[in-house]
C-alpha cells in the first residue's frame, strides 16, 4: 500500500456535514427546523415547554400516565411533574428488565426571576427587582426588550398565568445601562464587576396615578396588574415570574443555515428528544423514555430537577406494571444526556482546543466527559459506552463529531448526565454545538439540530 492508501486505512478525517449530507435530507431538515422555531416561540419557560410538549404529545396519541394502568407494547404515556418537568414513554416490545433507552435534556434556561418583593419606585419610575437564574454574563442582558412569563399562585389556591410582551403588539420591558458619556468609571471595571446583580432592575412603568400619594407610579402599576390579573402586591410572594428575552426564533446567516433564539440551551435538545419520540415510526424494542427536566442551570437540585425521586417513581411504576425491579431496569438502561455543546468560535480561538472541539455544521457533538479542570464533576462515559455510540450512530447515518467543553483549565460545566449515571444507568453526553451559550440569543446550525433529532431516534430504537 502507498501512503495515500495507508492514510485512508488508518487516519480519520473530519468532514463538514454539508459534504456528507444526502441531498434528499434537505427538505426534512428544513421542515424540522421550521417546527423547532415554532416550538421555541411557543415555549419560553419550563412550564411553557411542558405545556407545549403535552399538547404535541397528545396529538400523537400520548395519554397521561396513571400508576397501575395496563400498558402494552406501543402504548404512549406521559407524566407531568408539577407542570415543570415532563416524562414521556413509549412502551417497548421487551420487558423493562432489559432496560430502557432514555434521552434526558433540560428545559430551563438562564433568565431573570422576579424577587418575592419585586415592585418598587425610584425617581418616579416603577421597577421590578430580579435575581438572575443560571450562569449569565450580566452585561449581555442590558438594554434589550424583555418579556415577563409565569404564574402567580394566590393564597386561595387559584393560579393565574401572567404573560407580558409575548405578542408582537404587546409592550416589552427593559433594563437600562449607563450612557457612554458618563460611563468612564464603569468602563474601567472588569466585566464581572461592572454590572452588580442588584442593578438588574427591570423598568416596568412610568405613569403616575393621579393624586398626591407617595409612590404613585408603583401604585398605578399595581392597579394595572390588579385589573388584568386580579393580583395584589402580596401575591408576588407566591409567584414564579421570569423575565426572558423578547426575541423570536429566526434564521441566521444570509444563507439561512443557522438558527438564532433565546433558550436553545437546552430546548434545542429538549425538542429533539421530544420530537424524536413523537415521530417513532415503529414500536421500539426497549421502552423509550424522554426526560425533560427543570433546574439544570442551577445544579439539577429540587423537586422538578433531574435528581428528583419523581423520575424514579415514574420508572418504578412502569416497572411494577411488568413485575420488574427498578434497579434491574436501570442496570440495563442507556441514557443519552442531550445538552448543547460549546461550538468552536473562530472569534475566540483561545478558549478552545481545535482537535477536540465541536464545529458548526459537523453534526451532533458527542462528549465523553464534561466537568472542569481535571474532569472535575464530570460523568465520564466509559470506552465501551463510547464504542456503543459510535456503532449506533455510524450504523444509522448520523453525522456526529466529538466535543469537549473548551480548553483544559479554561473553565467547565456539567449537565444532567451525572445524576443519571449515579442511578447505575450507562450515560453519555451529546448535543448540537452552540455559539454564544447562555447569551440572551444563542446560535445553532440547522444541520446539527436535525442530526441531533435523528440521533435521538436512533437512541430510542437501539
Ligand atoms: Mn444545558
Ligand atoms: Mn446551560
Amino acid at each position: 500500500m502507498d501512503a495515500k492508501e495507508w492514510k485512508e486505512k488508518l487516519l480519520s478525517e473530519k468532514k463538514n456535514g454539508y459534504d456528507l449530507l444526502d441531498p434528499a435530507e434537505r427538505e426534512p431538515m428544513n421542515a424540522y427546523c421550521e417546527a423547532y422555531k415554532a416550538y421555541m416561540n411557543a415555549a419560553k419557560t419550563e412550564r411553557e415547554c411542558v405545556r407545549e410538549g403535552i399538547r404535541q404529545a397528545e396529538e400523537k396519541g400520548f395519554r397521561p400516565y396513571v400508576p397501575g394502568m395496563a400498558l402494552a407494547p406501543g402504548d404512549k404515556v406521559y407524566h407531568s411533574n408539577r407542570g415543570k418537568m415532563l416524562l414521556l414513554a413509549v412502551i417497548g416490545q421487551k420487558s423493562l428488565a432489559e432496560g430502557a433507552q432514555m434521552v434526558a435534556a433540560h428545559i430551563d434556561s438562564p433568565r431573570l426571576d422576579l424577587k418575592p418583593n419585586p415592585l418598587y419606585e425610584d425617581g418616579e419610575l416603577a421597577y421590578l427587582k430580579t435575581r438572575y437564574y443560571g450562569g449569565i454574563r450580566k452585561y449581555q442582558w442590558m438594554v434589550m426588550p424583555l418579556e415577563l412569563h409565569g404564574v402567580v399562585a394566590r393564597k386561595d389556591g387559584t393560579t393565574v398565568e401572567v404573560s407580558i410582551g409575548a405578542g408582537d403588539d404587546e409592550p416589552k420591558l427593559v433594563m437600562t445601562d449607563l450612557l457612554p458619556h458618563l460611563a468612564r468609571e464603569q468602563s474601567r471595571k472588569p466585566l464581572a464587576e461592572a454590572f452588580p446583580g442588584e442593578q438588574l432592575n427591570i423598568l416596568f412603568c412610568s405613569e403616575p396615578m393621579e393624586g398626591d400619594e407617595k409612590d404613585r407610579v408603583k401604585l398605578a402599576a399595581m392597579k394595572l396588574l390588579y385589573e388584568k390579573y386580579g393580583i395584589t402586591e402580596a401575591d408576588f410572594l407566591s409567584a414564579e415570574l421570569e423575565a426572558v428575552p423578547a426575541f423570536k426564533a429566526m434564521d441566521i446567516g444570509f444563507d439561512r443555515s443557522m438558527i438564532g433564539a433565546y433558550g436553545q440551551d437546552d430546548r434545542a435538545c429538549g425538542y429533539a428528544g421530544l420530537k424524536a419520540l413523537l415521530d417513532l415510526e415503529a414500536v421500539p424494542e426497549k421502552t423509550a423514555v424522554c426526560v425533560l427536566a427543570d433546574k439544570e442551570e442551577i445544579g439539577s437540585t429540587g423537586v422538578s430537577a433531574m435528581k428528583t425521586a419523581d423520575f424514579d417513581k415514574f420508572m418504578e411504576d412502569l416497572c411494577e406494571g411488568q413485575g420488574v425491579s427498578l434497579r434491574e431496569c436501570f442496570a440495563h438502561s442507556f441514557c443519552l444526556s442531550c445538552d448543547v455543546a460549546a461550538a468552536y468560535d473562530p472569534n475566540f480561538p483561545e478558549a478552545f482546543e481545535r482537535n477536540n472541539s465541536a464545529f458548526m455544521n459537523y453534526g451532533m457533538g458527542v462528549c465523553k466527559y464534561t466537568g472542569g479542570g481535571g474532569k472535575g464533576g464530570a460523568s465520564d462515559a466509559s470506552a465501551e459506552v463510547m464504542a456503543y455510540a459510535r456503532r449506533i450512530f455510524d450504523g444509522n447515518g448520523i453525522l456526529w463529531q466529538v466535543s469537549e467543553l473548551g480548553k483544559v483549565d479554561g473553565g467547565g460545566g456539567g449537565t444532567v448526565a451525572g445524576y443519571m449515571a449515579d442511578r447505575n444507568i450507562d450515560t453519555l453526553d451529546a448535543g448540537m454545538p452552540l455559539l454564544a451559550m447562555h447569551a440572551p440569543f444563542e446560535i445553532t446550525a440547522k444541520l446539527d439540530c436535525y442530526m441531533t433529532y435523528k440521533a435521538m431516534k436512533v437512541v430510542y430504537m437501539n
